[in-house]
């Protein structure tokens, strides 16, 4: 289990970052917190003649509030954003589903920005940033762009990142206020991927759901936004038919793996499980 050879850089500012992802094109991967790389380069499943470490580019690091937007510059640990004031008062969610990864030292050392550019559908914050809408902001040679976490998932493995581009920082919409919201998980044990998992954010006015959003994670080849879920609870009182229609329609988007964590049919049916618990808890959250 060890890695092919590589050469090691250690930029201290995005531009170095860039310029050398750009000057090594597809043979360099630049590397976060490398709790997803370095096993993959264990398994010669990922083999970077260059590995461009982050670690030591300061503006990649931090949280901060932007108007109506939270910004997580990419190399933001899944711990510190777990202790972060403004993602408490803000988007707790995040800090529910950061909980659920892993476990604390992966959470040391794993990054957000590393967590949704890895293109793993068994990653969980990818589902969680198309549930609320999130932007990624991507640097490359001929400069930046934003791509929206909806778009960026193409297959597993496979996102919207190009060679020669660096994820420099997520930004997240605060949602609409009074919002409900809950991530749940089925694992087979602390520390575990998702056999499946839901995320819902959504609201109340007078009695009915005005605003709903969904997405699952670690059904399909990419995290799935369910977005036909969402339509089936907006205009009702969150009632028992209306999540019926939710969760069918959330079930009918799903195209898991038979593998370790169950048969397909089982998975489908845990997402449909997970969805209807996050429902629930999220109704009782919403003001
Ligand atoms: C035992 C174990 C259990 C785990 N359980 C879970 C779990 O339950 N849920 C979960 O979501 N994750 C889980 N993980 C994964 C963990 O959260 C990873 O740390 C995370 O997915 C990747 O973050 P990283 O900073 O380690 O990224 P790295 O491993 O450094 O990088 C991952 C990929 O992203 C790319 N990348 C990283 N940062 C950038 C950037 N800024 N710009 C462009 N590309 C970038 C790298 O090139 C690489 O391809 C687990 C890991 C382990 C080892």
């Amino acid at each position: 289990m060890i890695p092919g050879s590589f050469d090691y850089h250690r930029p201290k500012t995005v531009d170095e970052a860039v310029a050398l992802l750009g000057q090594y094109g597809e043979e360099a991967r630049a590397i976060a917190g490398g709790h997803s790389l370095i096993p993959m380069m264990k398994l010669r499943l990922a083999a970077p003649e260059h590995l461009i470490d982050l670690g030591k580019i300061e503006a990649l690091r931090g949280i901060s509030r932007d108007g109506d937007t939270i910004v997580i510059g990419a190399t933001t640990t899944q711990a510190e954003l777990i202790a972060s004031p403004v993602i408490a008062s803000n988007l707790p969610i995040l800090i529910e589903t950061a909980m659920l990864i892993a476990d604390p030292q992966i959470r040391y050392v794993g990054t957000v920005g590393g967590n949704v550019a890895n293109g793993d559908p068994g990653n969980d914050m990818p589902a969680l940033m198309q549930c609320l809408g999130a932007d990624y902001v991507l640097k490359g040679a001929s400069g930046e762009r934003s791509v929206a976490a909806r778009d960026f998932y193409e297959a597993a493995y496979f996102t919207a990142l190009e060679d020669g581009e660096l994820l420099t920082s997520i930004r997240i919409p605060l949602p609409p206020a009074g919002c409900g919201w809950a991530y749940e998980k089925l694992k087979r044990k602390v520390g575990d991927y998702a056999t499946a998992a839901a995320a819902v954010m959504l609201k109340l006015h007078g009695g009915a759901c005005s605003f709903a959003s969904i997405a699952l994670t670690n059904v399909g080849d990419t995290p799935l936004l369910a977005a036909e879920a969402a339509e089936a609870l907006v205009g009702s009182s969150l009632d028992k038919s209306a999540i019926d229609a939710a969760v069918a329609a959330a079930e009918a988007i799903t195209n898991p793996a038979s593998d370790g964590r169950g048969p397909a049919e089982y998975r489908t049916r845990m997402a449909g499980v997970m969805l209807r618990r996050a429902i629930a808890r999220a109704k009782n959250r919403a003001a």
